[in-house]
């Protein structure tokens, strides 16, 4: 990025009115104030900044604030009248914008201010200007910092560190140094400093461990919707029961999602299959094998929260996951892209065809795990061929994944599965999702807090045989899954 010539170029292109959209106005007045110091001494035109609080207030030299100029008439009126050059930054003057004096008043000074040297620059964070001042102005948009320039800056707050504490080495895992200059993009220059600021100076290392901290302050940082979802909670694959090709299949491709090796980047995978069987548990596996963040979409919050605004949310949501990659983006029931009920099927469609093509073209590192239960409402595009690297079945638990689901469910309630009957218990759980059974455990164990014993087989096995599983309930659904799957997706177990 080359910031400074872009700006040195608009200030000496004669535009009357300058916009910048930034949060980030340290920056861009620091920016400007360098500018204005490189001017040769016939061309030098002081700079001054204004806020409503404090009035008009140079900027390259120290002199007190005008605050007679506070006003946001009387500031345009001073700047009117006045006949010397000079450049006028407003911050935050666009809430004033709608008045049609100000208006005028902005019209006035742009229609003058060749011939006098005048620039007027707004910076807010949002600026959407009046026609007629639209076509007096230029819009000047603050490029990103890039790696080098990430590099950079984390290099210079490591050395704040070790200037600020003397005798204290900075211990710097050149691997995780390399990770968060990577994990710092889509930052602007002051919250990549201050990011780095904060995973530096906690502990003053740069380790591995400050990666989850920087992409969860990250992703405050970007998320201004409400679509996206940041999931603390990832899992491992020792915490799932079966699912073992789903697992392999995963496990071939992390080095590549990585970019470890040279191989194209896993794009995602579609994970069909019965309720409460593991399929959100894996799309957190997926998040926690591959060593990144994992972000959530909901659809049905996009329909029912930003009625009418569904596209440009969706493409914000799908912005913000491409500039937190590396990142899984797990897109829970994905059959709801087409909405039911409120929204006409045309906006549904768009909504799709949205998605679709941000699936195709999308570069970054973002895995999508889409999960879905009810096959018979999904949008036919969605299944097509190559939209997902595979798409998985995710069956009712076999025997072996039962065992293991008790195992790892009585571990986690720090029951030794030792003192069971596992065979039994596998045995009495035939039909059982690995939602159910964790169910089974958790309500035999208040039976057995009850009555004051230890939880044991005899409790287990009477609480899975009151207990209707979702195969008995819904034995034609689960069927009729079962069919749907079988040349359509590969088993995930
Ligand atoms: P749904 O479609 O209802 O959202 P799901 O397939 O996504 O269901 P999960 O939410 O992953 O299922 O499962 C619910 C809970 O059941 C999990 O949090 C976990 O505790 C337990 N569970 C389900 N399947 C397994 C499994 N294979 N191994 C270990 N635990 C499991």
């Amino acid at each position: 990025m080359d910031n400074s010539k872009d700006l040195r170029l608009v200030l000496q292109s004669k535009t009357p009115i300058i916009v910048i959209e930034s949060h980030d106005e340290a920056q861009v007045l620091a920016m400007l104030a360098d500018q204005v110091s490189h001017f040769r001494a016939d061309s030098y035109r002081p700079i001054f900044r204004w806020t409503v609080t404090d009035g008009l207030q140079r900027l390259d030299i120290e002199l007190e604030p005008q605050t007679f100029t506070a006003e946001p008439t009387e500031v345009l009126k001073h700047i009117r009248a006045l006949t010397r050059p000079g450049i006028y930054v407003l911050l935050d003057y666009h809430p004033f914008l709608k008045d049609p004096v100000h208006v005028r008043l902005l019209k006035d000074i742009a229609i003058t201010s060749e011939a006098l040297r005048r620039t007027i620059i707004l910076i807010s964070h949002e600026i959407e200007l009046p026609g007629e001042i639209e076509r007096l102005s230029a819009r000047f948009e603050l490029a990103l910092p890039n790696s080098e320039e990430r590099a950079k800056i984390v290099q210079e707050v490591t050395n704040e560190y070790a200037s600020e504490n003397p005798g204290v080495s900075v211990k710097v895992d050149p691997k995780a140094f390399e990770l968060l200059v990577k994990n710092l993009s889509g930052l602007t220059s002051s919250d990549t400093r201050r990011l780095a600021r904060n995973a530096i100076f906690n502990d003053g290392a740069v380790s591995r461990s400050d990666l989850p901290q920087v992409m969860e302050s990250k992703y405050q940082l970007l998320n201004t919707g409400g679509v996206l979802s940041y999931e603390y909670d990832t899992a491992k694959f020792s915490d799932i029961g079966g699912l073992k090709q789903l697992k392999t299949w995963l496990e071939k491709r992390k080095a590549a999602f990585r970019g470890n090796i040279k191989l194209q980047k896993p794009k995602g995978i579609m994970l069909l299959g019965v309720q409460g069987c593991g399929k959100s548990l894996a799309a957190k596996a997926a998040a926690g094998v591959f060593g990144v963040p994992l972000l959530k979409l909901d659809f049905s919050v996009l329909y029912n929260k930003f009625h009418g605004e569904t596209e440009r949310n969706l493409r914000e949501s799908l912005a913000t996951a491409s500039v937190m990659a590396p990142c899984v983006l797990w897109i829970d029931e994905i059959e709801k892209t087409i909405a039911s009920g409120s929204e006409d099927s045309g906006t549904s469609r768009r909504v799709l065809g949205t998605f679709l093509t941000w699936m195709s073209e999308k570069t970054k590192a973002v895995f999508v795990v889409a999960t879905a239960n009810d096959v018979r409402s999904l949008p036919p595009e969605l299944m097509r061929k190559g939209r997902f690297d595979e798409t998985f079945f995710v069956d009712l638990p076999t025997p072996s994944a039962r065992m293991e689901i008790f195992r790892l469910h009585l571990e986690q309630r720090e029951i030794d599965p030792a003192t069971m009957d596992m065979v039994k218990l596998v045995k009495q759980s035939d039909g059982f999702s690995g939602a159910e059974i964790e169910q089974a455990i958790v309500s035999a164990s208040y039976t057995a807090l009850a009555h004051h014993r230890d939880l044991d087989t005899g409790l287990l096995v009477n609480e899975l045989k009151g207990t209707y599983p979702l195969s008995v309930t819904m034995a034609e659904s689960v069927a009729a899954l079962r069919l749907w799957a079988k040349d359509r997706a590969v088993p995930s177990g």
